[in-house]
């Protein structure tokens, strides 16, 4: 059977790995998996994104859906409108941060949730052998729907209740379609809104489509240079978004969920959080304080998701900047994240003084080189060690040991042939210490 799929849908330089065939296919196994039904098709500004999104959606219509063509959106907006109009499901022609020659294929759930590896194994296996579909008269329709971005703006304001007048922020979309969402938002709770890359394109002539501090140095300086109070930068799908602080400084990742999923737990009068094992134990003394509980999942947008809706979280986010918010829908909502922090700066402001008032702690991160086919054996081996020494542990991802003054998380690369080892502790020398104790069990597990 074919791999199609990688940690975020079907992604590739297009047509390299990406081509219309393989498009095609994909429209016809997710249509013939639904059996009919009304699909909503959206695509982010990248230049074969309109082609890509004509052969999916003719795919799919053959396979007897209706398809409404939502046309250039944020991956947010079409998890929202997927939502909002009671849909069988989503379909997102986009390559999120990947260079211009790339793009994808992701799948919502009615839910804005997206597509499970095991919904995307059973769409690899239809991928091989389509169905032949409802034939001659079973076609379904192909429609269009403008509306989708407005649905999404206004279901945002909706949600987030809050009177911004007079704080003054830079968005920098990327030339993304956050472009459309996120300055209309800002400019409707009444900030005066300074934006940067704000023209769409697929070529991402602005920068860098990665929200990475070294890619949003012209923000950092255009909110120091117009005297914003907070800076904003999306990816190229607006499915995350990062912040930057009054100073001109980049607000961290972990720091920034921290604050955020705290503002909505109090807002909650209580609940749980969702987190990957990666992020800091900063999350969880900042939401523990106002009441709150935090869920730990694996390493990816999706896991978040599904333990958000197994668990009834409040707030689900990774550190990098992928946050979800359920009460609207499950897809990471860029443009919703940015409205609930200038919510926040709005009232508990200034967002450098939030940013200090996140607990730091020491992070030490090490690899240990282990071949693919060693990996399994090794973290036995692991398991197996932390088990003995009575440490309090999980599994969840990779194992991750639990201390009253820090945490250890060893995994194995997904892509390289490594094992890399992440401790967090209260102190320096600490961290020091278990980085020095779990460098060590590795090294014997390798034998
Ligand atoms: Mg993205």
């Amino acid at each position: 059977m074919g791999k199609y799929f990688g940690t975020s849908g079907i992604r590739g330089v297009v047509g390299e790995f990406l081509t219309p065939d393989l498009t095609v296919r994909a429209g016809l196994a997710l249509g013939a998996y639904l059996g009919g039904g009304t699909v909503a098709v959206g695509r982010d500004t990248r230049v074969h994104g309109e082609a890509l999104a004509s052969l999916l959606s003719g795919a799919l219509a053959s396979q007897g859906c209706d398809v409404i063509d939502v046309g250039v959106v944020c991956t947010p907006t079409l998890g929202c409108y997927v939502a909002e109009e009671g849909l069988d499901a989503g379909a997102m022609i986009t390559a999120s941060h990947n260079p211009p020659e790339y793009n994808g294929i992701k799948f919502w759930n009615p839910d804005g949730m997206a597509f499970t590896p095991d919904q995307e194994k059973d769409i690899e296996e239809l991928m091989d052998n389509p169905p032949e579909g409802p034939g001659w008269d079973g076609f379904g329709s192909l429609g269009e729907d403008p509306s989708a971005v407005r649905v999404h703006v206004e279901r945002i304001l909706d949600v987030v209740d809050a009177d911004a007048d007079g704080l003054k922020v830079v968005v920098d979309c990327a030339n993304g379609p956050s472009a459309l969402v996120t300055p209309e938002v800002l400019r409707e709770m009444g900030c005066e809104v300074v934006t940067l890359n704000s023209q769409l394109d697929g070529r991402f002539p602005g920068r860098n489509p990665e929200p990475k501090p070294e890619n949003i140095t012209d923000l950092m300086r255009t909110v120091k240079a117009v005297g914003a109070d907070l800076g904003i930068a999306h990816d190229g799908d607006a499915d995350r978004v990062v912040f930057v602080t009054e100073e001109g400084e980049f607000a961290g990742y972990d720091e920034t969920l921290a604050l955020v999923a705290a503002r909505v737990v109090e807002e909650a009068g209580g609940g749980k959080v969702a987190t990957n094992v990666d992020a800091s134990m900063a999350v969880d003394r900042v939401v523990e304080e106002v009441g709150g509980e935090v869920v730990r999942t694996k390493v990816g947008d999706v896991y978040v998701a599904e333990a958000v809706k197994r668990e009834g979280c409040v707030f689900g986010g990774e550190p990098n900047g992928t946050w979800i918010h359920p009460d609207v829908h499950l897809c990471p909502d860029g443009p919703l994240s940015a409205a609930r922090m200038v919510a926040l700066v709005a009232e508990e402001g200034p967002l450098s003084e939030l940013v200090e008032s996140v607990p730091s702690f020491p992070i030490l991160r090490e690899n240990v080189e282990c071949p693919d086919d060693m990996k399994d054996e090794v973290m036995r081996c692991v398991t197996r060690r932390v088990e003995e020494s009575g440490y309090d542990y999980d599994t969840v991802d990779g194992v991750r040991v639990e201390f009253d003054d820090g945490w250890v998380l060893v995994r194995p690369s997904g892509t390289e042939p490594l094992i890399r080892i992440t401790v967090e502790a209260e102190s320096e020398d600490r961290a020091e210490e278990l980085m020095r104790e779990f460098l060590g069990v590795v090294e014997e597990c390798m034998g």
